[in-house]
């Protein structure tokens, strides 16, 4: 038990710029389709939404994009985030596998999605939006964005996620402290919010709902805009920071990994530390293999269909090709929020096509358990999300040892879970229940897709 735990870089070592999967990908990505047309959408259609900068980046084809100075000046508050080399739960796995982690929680919000939040505000700011509208499902993303607001003088709007805003109060508490307003989804403010309360009063929300209310809200104000959190391609390639860095932290430590983990929801802390490594191998680098976590309750990568689809339920977002569960399938109320959406990013979806990533569905007590295990090792509690990479690496630890290989595996612990310790106490309670998803409700959610004509 000897050696370095703990890799440091120098802030001359923040990336430049960003890393654009879609330079390098043998096959192109489908084009997204408008909602109304079903024809390929242009930057004029998505200018509502997004600021001009934003949607050059979500359709360019450059490998790399310039970070601007002032980013990168906010990145360096916790930039570079520290890797980790895991010995202690290395030794209590009793496995040859040489275990590294690439730590997010160390943000202002705790995870990683101020990556792109500081961005996306940043470019918002420049084209003179006043007020940015989001959905949030866990908090995370919506107290990222609070936080970026507070930095760049943006009044920040987020609809969260019912049963999220119940579970988890102290996330709205945070996004009002950076000075947010924070609303349940489904609410009474939008048309979409009145239609699924109609239906259902009592809907616990799903992202797919907050993201037609935000949408909604931004399109019908002409100084608001939309902001996602995970999902688009911008978003993806403003983590890419984060697989930047690990590669030359692996330098450091003279390793290179065998194995990259992440866990998945939209897929951007998987794009951020993935992508930059399989760029490297498709451009004649060294091989790997990619890990995509999900849960079991919204199996999106392992069960949803690969098609064309909504990114929202109101059916006001593009259509995109990607791994889908319908856009009207609501997910059981598990405790990692921010993986309960029924799409994935397309990248993500087009690169498992490729077969360049695998895909694994784990339930949520399972993940809890790995989770402890790694915080009595290590010290740092994940967040729910988290605990599903958590549990990616120690299977391919265990799997290691019973292969008696010495691997190398990274993987991203994307988040704290210091607002999400009512998940643990429930844990601990023996209150977690592995919750399926109704198939009735997802046969239902899929027989709904659309019908494209490009297709
Ligand atoms: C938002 C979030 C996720 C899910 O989003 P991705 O885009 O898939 O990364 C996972 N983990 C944490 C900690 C999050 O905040």
């Amino acid at each position: 038990m000897s050696g370095q735990i703990k890799y440091n870089l120098d802030e001359k070592d923040i990336p430049t710029h960003w890393y654009n999967i879609m330079a390098d990908l043998p096959v192109p990505l489908a084009p997204p389709l408008h909602p109304g047309t079903g024809q390929p959408v242009g930057p004029d259609d998505l200018a509502p939404l997004f600021p001009m900068a934003l949607i050059m980046q979500e359709m360019s084809p450059d490998r790399d994009h310039e970070i601007p100075d002032q980013v990168r000046d906010i990145y360096k508050q916790w930039r570079p985030s520290p890797m980790f080399r895991a010995r202690r739960l290395e030794a209590a796995l009793d496995t040859p596998a040489k275990i590294y982690y690439k730590y997010e929680g160390v943000s202002p919000a705790g995870s990683h999605k101020p990556n792109t939040a500081i961005p996306q505000a940043y470019y918002n700011k420049q084209e003179g939006t006043k007020r940015l509208v989001t959905e949030t499902g866990a908090g995370q993303w919506g107290s990222s964005l609070a936080y970026a607001g507070a930095l760049f003088d943006l009044q920040v709007d987020v609809y969260m996620v019912k049963v999220s805003f119940q579970q988890k109060p102290y996330r709205k508490a945070l996004m009002e402290t950076y000075g947010a307003r924070c609303v349940a989804s489904p609410s009474n403010e939008t048309a979409s919010g009145r239609a699924i309360l109609e239906q259902d009063p009592d809907s616990r929300g799903s992202l797919g709902i907050a993201i037609s209310e935000a949408v909604e809200v931004a399109a019908q104000n002409e100084d608001a805009k939309y902001a996602l959190g995970s999902v688009l391609n911008h978003v993806l390639m403003h983590q890419t920071v984060v697989g930047m860095e690990a590669i030359k932290q692996l330098e450091m430590a003279g390793d290179y990994p065998d194995v990259i983990v992440g866990c998945t929801g939209g897929g951007s802390n998987f794009a951020g530390i993935a992508f930059p490594f399989i760029g490297n191998k498709l451009r004649g680098g060294q091989d790997l293999r990619v890990v995509a976590v999900e849960p079991a309750a919204c199996p999106t990568l392992t069960r949803g269909q690969f098609a064309y689809d909504y990114g929202d339920t109101g059916h006001l977002t593009p259509m995109v090709k990607m791994h889908t569960l319908g856009s009207t399938f609501i997910p059981p109320g598990f405790h990692a929020g921010g993986l309960r959406y029924h799409g994935m990013g397309p990248l993500v979806s087009h690169v498992q096509e490729l077969g360049l990533i695998e895909s694994k569905a784990y339930h949520q007590t399972e993940c809890f358990a790995a989770g402890v295990q790694f915080a009595r090792c290590e010290g740092i509690v994940p967040a729910p999300e988290a605990n599903h990479a958590v549990k990616g690496a120690i299977d391919e630890a265990l799997r290691c040892k019973a292969e008696g290989k010495s691997e190398t595996i990274l993987f991203n612990l994307c988040g704290h879970g210091h607002f999400d310790m009512q998940a643990y106490t429930d844990y601990f309670a023996g209150n977690l229940v592995d919750l399926d998803y109704d198939e009735g409700e997802l046969a239902m959610a899929l027989a709904g897709l659309p019908s494209v004509a490009a297709e």
